[in-house]
């Protein structure tokens, strides 16, 4: 069973928010040699106040954390949005599982299910 269209818009947001933090990240690092007003103007389509909007903001930043090259998460999270886009976002891409509720939650990116990660990674 495919995922509601609410749900979808729900983890579109999630990844959108997710991208636009990663690919942030990348230009702070690029723009570090900058004057911090540049920095400032650069991120203010971005809420600082996102960070403590709740428990939610503090997954997403676990969920970066795990992430060891901004590149390579931009590409799952962009691997991700099409999945949303053409509706089989929720649903392993190795098995064609339906991906768990809370390890999308956790790992909106991810394009596997439990079961064949382990495989993959092991
Ligand atoms: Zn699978």
């Amino acid at each position: 069973m495919k995922l509601t269209k609410a749900e979808l818009k729900e983890y579109k947001n999630i990844l959108l928010n997710l991208r636009a933090r990663v690919s942030g990240d990348m230009t702070s690092l690029q723009d570090s040699a900058m004057s911090d007003q540049s920095l400032g103007a650069a991120n203010s389509s971005i809420p600082s106040h996102i960070a403590d909007a709740g428990s939610d903001a503090f997954d997403q930043d676990n969920t970066l954390r795990l992430i060891d090259n901004e590149s390579v998460a931009l590409n799952l999270i962009d691997d991700a949005l099409e999945r949303v886009k053409s509706g089989t976002f929720g649903f392993c891409t190795n098995c064609n599982a339906k991906i768990g509720k809370m390890r999308i939650q956790v790992l909106p990116y991810t394009p596997y299910c439990i079961k064949c990660a382990n495989e993959l990674e092991s």
